[in-house]
């Protein structure tokens, strides 16, 4: 009897430079993986045309490997409908993408296609296999460029009821503070994103995360203090979502958390000198699992759960 053709997911996950995508088997492991520029300022037709291209390069890997695709999904930048697939709310990070549906986009050869804001994708890539598994409760932060969330509730990702759920980047922090792409002001991640804290750390003439992290750890007090600053910003905020929420796991994500570990603990710090007694019964703040490849498993991963 001939063996049948073992099942992969293809993944795409957009952001605001790059488009990775890529082939996921059914464990989540990525077997395929690609990353090139997304074409963001070439308008949405060529963006699109691109997200296609990419979606049929999959295709023909899979059939080529002899394996069955039988899902596709994009994760995406701003609000997007779950059920129809339409990006409802613009991103800062793509101008015009509003209105463009991702699902009939990528429907290419009758496979079921869905689509994602990129952060829940995060949210269930951790859920599924990472650190919110077994979870009913979570919110997953991802610390970046900006600061974006995915929000995990009764054992699953909660979108919202416009889709709009776990924008905890865009929490309200400093009352008629710094000015944010999204149009308003005073915003969480204007002051504890990767971005906010290397704007501070340039003008003390550190370049480079690199070099900002690396000095902390050979104990530079000022490199240390300017971290530390933006971790109390962070669990400011975060703290404010606990209390809302009180999800058993505060998961924490991106690179810097990497590069620089004792982050994690600064801003658990944080939270619990902030969070109401009781919504720390059983809190756990840790770091998130999947790495840089959340975002691409997560969306491989789309109408499984
Ligand atoms: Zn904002």
């Amino acid at each position: 009897m001939a063996k049948s053709k073992p099942p992969v997911f293809i993944g795409l996950d957009l952001g605001g430079t790059d488009l990775k995508y890529g082939l996921v088997n059914s464990d989540g492991k990525i077997l395929i993986s690609k990353k090139i520029r997304a074409k963001i300022s070439e308008g949405q037709k060529v963006l699109v045309e691109q997200l296609r291209a990419a979606t049929r390069e999959l295709l023909s890997i899979a059939a080529e490997k002899k394996w069955r695709a039988l899902r596709i999904g994009i994760g995406s930048p701003g609000a997007v409908n779950f059920e129809t697939g339409k990006v409802v709310g613009n991103s800062p990070n793509i101008p015009g993408w509003e209105g463009v549906n991702l699902k009939n986009s990528l429907r290419i050869s009758g496979i079921p296609t869905f689509a994602d804001n990129d952060a829940n994708c995060v949210a269930l890539a951790e859920l599924i296999f990472g650190a919110a598994k077994n979870s009913k409760s979570a919110l997953c932060v991802t610390i970046g460029t900006g600061i974006g969330g995915g929000l995990v509730l009764d054992g699953k990702v909660y979108r919202g009821s416009s889709y709009s759920a776990g924008e905890i980047g865009h929490t309200a922090l400093v009352f008629e503070g710094k000015p944010c792409a999204c149009g308003n002001r005073g915003c969480l991640e204007k002051y504890a994103s990767v971005s906010a804290l290397m704007e501070n750390a340039s003008k003390q003439g550190f370049d480079s995360v690199r070099a900002l992290t690396d000095a902390a750890k050979g104990g530079d007090t000022a490199a240390a203090a300017l971290i530390a600053e933006q971790a109390a910003y962070l669990g400011a905020g975060l703290a404010s979502a606990v209390n809302l929420v009180n999800p058993e796991k505060m998961i924490l994500g991106g690179g810097f958390v990497d590069v620089y570990p004792p982050f994690l603990k600064l801003v658990e710090e944080e939270i619990r000198k902030r969070v109401f007694p009781a919504a720390l019964l059983k809190l756990q703040v840790v770091k998130a699992k999947l790495g840089n490849e959340a975002g691409l498993v997560g969306a491989a991963f789309l109408g499984s759960k």
